[in-house]
């Protein structure tokens, strides 16, 4: 019986386990996880979970799968060596692993800041300890200074509002979500918060985190100090293929894998945060950060290892945040987009933007509270149906409008 070695217990090597059971339900699996919790959902830990009291993260559907008797999970355990000649993985605890099939999961970990800068702990968010960390320091009236106007930063500045923190946002570029989004959506976020009381500093840099008087903590920022009770740094993640680079499979920002989520080793698949894959309806290669995406390509590389021929992954990305009440759903590579047509008023509650490339090819879908309109378009674009009259009937007025 062929024995699967999956590394990496997050969203993905989680799908690719149940990927490799969907097709050899007898089959051998072992996942190891340097998490010592089953695979949980990360998402939940800047949403829901900060606004809990939950002492457990809140596990991923499918779970008990590791009870079943040809599945072990190593938790708590680092793979520091795969050895390709040999097909074999070396755990730094001294054992090893044979494997027929390797699958990496291995993600991606939060970008640190320099120790110059950083010279008194910060948070960071990215696992369970994480979250619980940051959540016990969120008590009324502290503090918090965000560094970073991304995804993370926000659902997390969010969350601190909803716990009664003050919250100062510091970005260091001239717009929030300014890598995931485009500019309207960036000026309605920054007014939703604005609105919930965050004062977000934008165009300012951070040269020092220092102890301060008193258990404080002072932020020296290009726009002077800023006295903090507790600082949360999300500038970003970066992928970890130290792994995959060190036995020489090809790696560009990311494992490199083709549509049936294989590497450049046939034995050896990948999924997840840490690949850089084809978007087939975009024709352009990507690494996607993106809880949907992990979970599908996992799946899909865990039913190719175990021998599916027809198992496959090549989706348009979509990601979502939740901040208040509000839900932001971003759909495609907002990078490519060359204009942009508008449904509803990009002032109000509600509203859609839809990114075209200079060939009048939809790019990417960008919704406030508009969850409905880029479910109905990511399933067009999964199907590759035509796009519903409503949506492509906006591209004439975009064509009036030029850039972002
Ligand atoms: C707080 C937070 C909120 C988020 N919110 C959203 C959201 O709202 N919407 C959205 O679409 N996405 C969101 N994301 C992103 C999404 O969670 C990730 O894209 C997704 O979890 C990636 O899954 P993954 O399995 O590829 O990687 P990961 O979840 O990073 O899992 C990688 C696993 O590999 C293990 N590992 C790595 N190297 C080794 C090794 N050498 N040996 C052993 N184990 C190893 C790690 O310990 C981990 O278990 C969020 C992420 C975070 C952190």
């Amino acid at each position: 019986m062929e024995h699967f070695v999956i590394v990496g217990g997050g969203a993905a090597g989680h799908q690719a386990a149940r990927g490799i059971l969907d097709v050899q339900p007898q089959a051998r699996v072992s996942l190891v996880s340097r998490e010592p919790q089953l695979p949980y959902d990360r998402p939940h830990l800047s949403k829901g979970f900060l606004a809990s009291q939950s002492q457990e993260p809140a596990l991923l559907a499918g779970h008990e799968l590791y009870a079943e008797p040809g599945v072990e999970r190593i938790g708590g355990a680092w793979v520091a060596e795969i050895d390709r000649q040999a097909a074999r993985v070396q755990l730094d605890s001294g054992d090893s692993l044979a494997y027929d099939k390797l699958v990496l999961a291995t993600g991606s970990r939060v970008r640190t800041l320099p120790a110059a800068i950083a010279q008194t702990p910060v948070h960071y968010l990215r696992t369970f300890e994480d979250a619980l960390a940051l959540r016990s320091r969120l008590i009324a009236d502290a503090h918090v200074v965000v560094i970073g106007g991304g995804f993370i930063g926000l659902e997390v500045a969010a969350a601190a509002r909803q716990r009664g923190c003050r919250v100062t946002v510091v970005e260091a570029l001239g717009q929030l979500l300014a890598r995931s989004g485009c500019e309207p959506l960036s000026r309605w976020v920054q007014a939703l918060h604005v609105a919930q009381g965050v004062d977000i500093q934008l165009q300012v840099s951070v040269s020092a985190i220092e102890r301060g008087p008193s258990g404080k903590t002072v932020v020296q920022t290009s726009a002077g100090p800023v006295l903090a009770d507790l600082v949360v740094v999300g500038i970003g993640v970066q992928p970890n293929v130290e792994l995959a680079s060190a036995c020489g499979l090809a790696v560009e920002d990311g494992i490199v894998v083709d549509s049936t989520c294989a590497t450049t080793d046939a034995s050896i698949f990948a999924a997840g945060e840490v690949t850089r894959y084809t978007v087939a309806h975009l024709g352009v290669r990507t690494r996607s950060e993106s809880w949907t995406a992990a979970g599908e390509q996992g799946r899909a590389a865990g039913r190719a290892a175990a021998g599916d021929s027809l198992a496959s992954y090549a989706e348009v990305p979509w990601l979502w945040s939740d901040q208040y009440s509000s839900a932001i759903q971003c759909l495609g590579l907002p990078a490519l987009a060359h204009t942009y047509s508008f449904i509803g008023d990009v002032d109000a509650d509600q509203w859609l933007a839809l990114g075209w490339s200079q060939e009048d090819q939809l790019v990417c879908a960008i919704g406030a509270n508009r969850n409905r309109d880029i479910s109905a378009i990511r399933r067009s674009l999964k199907r590759n149906d035509a796009l519903a009259e409503q949506y492509t009937a906006t591209l004439a007025s975009a064509k009036t409008t030029t850039g972002k």
